[in-house]
């Protein structure tokens, strides 16, 4: 066997060894004994069922004579075969098929090391959040992100689908939101950041572009065969621009624009919290999203509300009143509380951005802490579930400060793949707090991500690092990111050889 030796040692779990090419696993197994020799895998797997394994772990043993997987549930086999892929990876082949490529039935023939390795996710909630309203990818590029996913062993896809930039969902029985809301004048000019003082248009008519219901189908089909559960993001109360396109009467003023934005940032106009109607129709929006997804979990957004118009608005004082709900803050707390219900009597759960916490809204809502990490501790110490994805280092929009970056927009602003490497979605939890940290994502706001390659360069290596902290969580105070650069420069060459835009290391 040829083997690319490296001269640094890892340490992870209990084991030490030695990195090589060949063992260059994303994320790190949280156990693995290299006991020499290979395995030349001329035969199928064995695979044993054994109840005490934990959720989504297995236990894969690589011998001279063969390979047998042990897993509880059908997640962890699919996580056994994915590490068997790595293990066999010799050029980046199987990006698109990592499960196909170890189904038993074809084994694909490679001698592979000989390795025992136990493991299980540190965390339950691996997710990775995509925003196609500033601009849109399409299917293909979906399900290219859904396989890398599951070859990093990621497993919830936030998918965020309206905007003050456009609504990309075809709702049943709702065509206005899509014909209205899924297409704009035009765009920012690329390169440009497209907020207030940085704004140069393009003067290209934008869409119509949105998902179809047949569309959601074929992703979330897609999403299920890799282990993914897909959770979809309909805003509320605010940046909801591109609904009010379709419905300007669901605003507190007269004369909303009929098309959504076109400038990124934070828009005043968000939905009438005081109007019966545009909380049924909202309503019935939500009961379209839980038909057509199956998930557990429904995102309902809550960020960045301005509470202006709410303050001019005389049927939103009069709701504030008749409720007794003190302030905006309350209201904004109200309208959490009831799509939080209308979900629950679904069999739902809502989860919404960290501002909800304003107006103290029940715990039965999920908190997806952004902001500075305290939210994030703040929510589960007042015993909400919490996810969290922190802005500084989770949030791969910006460029990852490496030589000659083509795709820097956000001149001051850098996230390194060292910084990413330290995200730690337990700092500062006590130990109550932390058992309602269900995970946490990595984020792509697409302001400044115009297509494809673009969206690959931002997400890879950062999402190599991000992976091993939810499913290994190294130690904090013990991370070694020279040994992690080491392997993700092996995985870096392997998604170029599959033609995924990964960016440098440096
Ligand atoms: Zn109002």
């Amino acid at each position: 066997m040829k083997r690319m030796e490296f001269t640094l040692v890892a340490v992870v779990g209990l084991a030490r060894y030695v990195v090589t090419a060949d063992l260059a696993l994303i994320p790190a197994p949280r156990e693995m004994t290299v006991t020499g020799g290979a395995c030349p895998c001329a035969t199928a797997p064995k695979v044993e069922v054994v109840a005490s394994i934990p959720p989504e772990g297995y236990e894969l043993s690589v011998r001279r004579d063969g390979v047998t997987i042990r897993h509880s549930d059908e997640a962890g086999l699919f996580y056994a075969k994915t590490t068997l892929a790595q293990l066999r990876n010799r050029g980046g082949a199987g990006f698109r098929a990592t499960a196909q490529a170890t189904d038993g039935q074809k084994p694909v023939p490679a001698e592979i090391p000989c390795v025992e390795i136990k493991d299980a996710p540190a965390f339950k909630w691996r997710g990775l959040m995509l925003d196609e309203c500033r601009h849109f990818f399409g299917k293909e590029t979906v399900k290219g992100i859904l396989d890398l996913m599951a070859a990093y062993k990621l497993n919830v896809f936030h998918w965020h689908l309206t905007e003050d930039q456009g609504w990309r969902l075809d709702i049943s029985g709702f065509p206005e939101l899509v014909q209205y809301g899924a297409v704009r004048p035009e765009s920012p000019k690329h390169g440009c950041r497209g907020v207030q003082g940085d704004y140069r248009g393009n003067g290209q008519p934008y869409g119509p572009f949105f998902y179809t219901p047949d569309d959601v189908r074929e992703i979330l089909a897609y999403a299920k065969e890799r282990f993914i559960t897909v959770v979809p993001e309909i805003e509320v109360p605010g940046h909801i621009r591109a609904l009010l396109a379709a419905h300007p009467e669901f605003a507190c003023r007269e004369g909303v624009p009929r098309v959504p934005c076109t400038l990124n940032g934070i828009e005043g106009d968000v939905l009438c919290a005081g109007n019966d109607e545009a909380i049924a129709f909202m309503e019935k929006v939500y009961d379209e999203v839980c038909a057509l997804f199956p998930g557990t979990y429904i995102h309902i957004g809550g960020d960045e509300c301005p509470k202006k118009r709410w303050k001019e608005c005389p049927k939103c004082q009069t709701r504030i009143k008749a409720l007794g709900l003190g302030n905006e803050d309350g209201l904004q707390a109200w309208v959490t509380r009831h799509f939080t219900e209308h979900l629950a009597k679904k069999g739902r759960r809502a989860v919404g951005w960290d501002e909800i916490l304003a107006g103290n809204p029940g715990t039965e809502t999920v908190v997806h802490n952004w902001r500075k990490p305290e939210f994030g501790v703040k929510a589960a110490e007042k015993g909400h579930d919490v996810v969290i994805s922190s802005s500084r280092t989770t949030y791969f929009s910006v460029s990852q400060g490496v030589k000659d970056d083509p795709f820097d927009y956000y001149s001051r602003r850098r996230l390194p793949l060292s910084v990413a490497y330290t995200f730690n979605p337990l700092a500062g939890m006590s130990a109550e707090a932390r058992g309602r940290v269900l995970g946490a994502e990595c984020c792509a706001w697409s302001e400044c991500i115009w297509n494809e390659y673009d969206l690959a360069f931002k997400l890879w290596p950062r999402g190599f690092a991000f992976a091993e902290v939810l499913w290994t969580y190294p130690d904090p105070a013990k991370r070694d990111f020279a040994e992690f650069s080491v392997r993700a420069a092996e995985h870096r060459r392997r998604l170029i050889d599959a033609h995924v835009n990964c960016a440098p290391l440096k």
